[in-house]
């Protein structure tokens, strides 16, 4: 699998068809209909932007759809990890499967399927898979909403100050292939890891 980061403004339209279809039946592995995207194009060099083997499912929300919010699903695989990032959107996810952990300011949660995590605006945050499986979680989101930011050198010395987060956090010290997507659209990850991985 590719690893890719981007920041959230030039997120790519991961929207399913408007094809007004009310069900779509998951097949283990993706949902009829919308294929898994990475998890953010483009991005920034900036410590914390790195990211590895996300990759994202939008289920509705973005297509035209009268709503003002998407409903995302997310996996990230074992040794994987969101960007560290903030913004003034918040987060609230649901956990589907596998084991992680949420870095939300200073504070680390272990999580497991239906735990909740919410993330208030501005605060630094991170998934990570803590596991040997997927983790998957639900992240629906504002469709109107800020890019993502990253820390600043000031907010990252800060936070891994904090040993327990110091423990957990990713950042690009060891995420060299992760920081800069080449901007494809072919660089769709299909979530599995069945494809073997690339080096941008
Ligand atoms: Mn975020």
């Amino acid at each position: 699998m590719s690893e890719h980061p981007e920041d959230s403004s030039c997120e790519i339209p991961g929207g399913p068809p408007p094809d007004g279809r009310r069900h779509r039946q998951f097949d283990g592995e993706a949902w009829d209909g919308v294929s898994p995207r990475v998890y953010k194009l483009g991005g920034s060099s900036a410590p914390g932007a790195a990211w590895r083997d996300v990759a994202r499912h939008t289920l509705a929300g973005g297509a035209g759809e009268p709503m003002a919010f998407q409903l995302r699903y997310f996996e990230i695989e074992p040794g994987g990890y969101s960007s560290l990032e903030k913004h003034r959107h918040v987060h609230t996810i649901v956990v589907l499967r596998g084991a992680g952990r949420a870095v939300v300011g200073r504070e680390v949660f272990d999580v497991a399927p239906f735990d909740f995590v919410y993330v208030p605006p501005n605060v630094p945050h991170q998934f990570v898979n803590a596991g040997a499986e997927t983790f998957g979680f639900l992240c629906p989101v504002d469709a109107d909403r800020d890019p993502p930011q990253p820390l600043t050198t000031e907010e990252i010395h800060d936070l891994v100050g904090d040993p327990k987060v110091r423990e957990v956090v990713r950042i690009a010290e060891d995420t060299g292939s992760g920081i800069r997507d080449p901007g494809s659209e072919t660089h769709v990850v299909i979530a599995r890891g069945a494809a073997p991985k690339q080096s941008p």
